[in-house]
């Protein structure tokens, strides 16, 4: 605190004047940032406050009840209940609705509607801009998805006028990042068709007793959208054996599974929405899941060999303006890689040309951003040198 001095010697008036103005204008300033402490004080209490309430819990709208009752069930562990609603928020609830409860279990808030999850998991991409030729290798997958995907929609009278039924859904399987969503895109592209995309593990980590509504709700959107390909991938988190341990979870799990079968089931196999899935493990998949008229087509995608891992580095470090550099090499450097990774490797290296300022990217800089990708030990590193 600022000390204040009175001057009481025998100074004239005007003097005086001078300096009770100047303590007037000092006792202002004192009083302003008094007040700012006090504002800054509550502020921080406020926070304090905030932080020290107890988190909420989100559950969903079953049914909007009479009396200013609303049937619940919370996400997370499934418990359903009813609880008493204010009269405001009640009549703005639909069932559907997630809403944010608190510990006594009444509704605090609205958060969002059904349709907003639904958007969140659903990705739809109206006109996909992946091609073939942005894909490296998998020349005979490519066909084998174009034959059971593309063709139905683009020439049915070919299947039509053949009696050939196409198959009902396809399966890719193989290592993460060889490309299998990169196909799905580019023969979405490729036959004009929307792109529905819904992952698996998100749908039942995130969505849990929701799972077999939004299940249904993706085909009603494959079906609004048509000519459209939906592509469940991670599909073994909904279709794996593994699951059916009895437990509430499981029970939840094996529900949006059942919803799955039943809707590929009555799908038409000549129809406009054509079903794709992908997984890394397809021997943990529910033999239901596999069975004739569901997908009933397999493909595995492999890991690149070395003419594979060859034009992927070429459709990757095109763009790159490249010194000296010797892809081939490069290759060989990368054996047991997936294509995302040797898309990082190129991104990798261009980032350190640019972090260098450099006129063009060298080898030096993919060789470092194989060692980077590939988190290479000491001891494989010494292949490089
Ligand atoms: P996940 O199982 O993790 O979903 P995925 O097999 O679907 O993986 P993609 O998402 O298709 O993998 O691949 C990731 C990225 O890696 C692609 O966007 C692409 O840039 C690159 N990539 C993977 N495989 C290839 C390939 N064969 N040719 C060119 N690029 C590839």
């Amino acid at each position: 605190m600022d000390e204040i001095i009175f001057d009481n010697g025998g100074g004239d008036g005007d003097i005086q004047n001078l300096q009770a103005q100047e303590l007037k204008t000092r006792l202002q300033d004192l009083q302003n940032k008094n007040d700012l402490l006090t504002k800054e004080i509550n502020q921080l209490k406020r926070e304090n406050s905030q932080l020290k309430r107890p988190p909420l819990f989100v559950a969903s709208v079953i049914e909007v009840l009479e009396n200013g009752e609303t049937y619940l069930r919370q996400q997370g562990n499934n418990q359903e209940y009813i609880t008493h609603t204010l009269d405001e928020l009640h009549d703005e609830l639909k069932p559907g609705m997630k809403v944010a409860v608190n510990n006594s279990l009444s509704i605090v808030r609205i958060i969002g509607t059904t349709f907003d999850a639904r958007v969140r998991i659903m990705e739809l991409d109206e006109s996909p801009d992946v091609t073939f030729g942005q894909v490296g290798g998998l020349r005979e997958q490519i066909e084998e998805v174009r034959e059971a995907v593309e063709y139905p929609l683009t020439r049915p009278e070919i299947f039509a006028r053949l009696g050939v039924e196409p198959p009902k859904g396809i399966l890719l399987f193989g290592p993460p990042g060889t490309g299998k969503t990169l196909i799905a895109k580019a023969v979405a592209n490729n036959a004009h068709a929307r792109f529905i995309r819904m992952s698996g593990s998100e749908l039942v980590h995130k969505f849990i007793g929701e799972g077999a509504q939004m299940v249904r709700e993706l085909f009603t959107l494959a079906r609004q959208k048509a000519p459209s390909i939906v592509f469940i991938d991670e599909i073994d988190a909904i279709g794996s054996m593994r699951t059916h341990d009895g437990t509430s979870g499981s029970a939840e799990v094996q529900r949006t599974l059942m919803q799955l079968l039943a809707e590929m089931d009555g799908f038409d196999n000549r129809g406009d929405v054509r079903i794709m899935a992908a997984t890394n493990r397809v021997d943990m998949l529910d033999p239901a899941l596999l069975r004739p008229g569901r997908f009933d087509r397999i493909v595995e995608i492999p890991l690149p060999d070395v003419d594979s891992r060859l034009e992927i580095f070429k459709i990757h470090a095109s763009p790159l303006k490249m010194e000296d550099v010797d892809l081939t090499e490069l290759v060989r450097l990368t054996e047991n890689s997936t294509g995302a990774e040797i898309q990082a490797i190129c991104r990798e290296a261009g980032m350190i040309a640019v972090r260098n300022e450099a006129d063009a990217v060298k080898r030096d800089d993919f060789i470092a951003g194989v060692r980077k990708v590939k988190h290479l030990t000491s001891t494989e590193d010494r292949m490089f040198l």
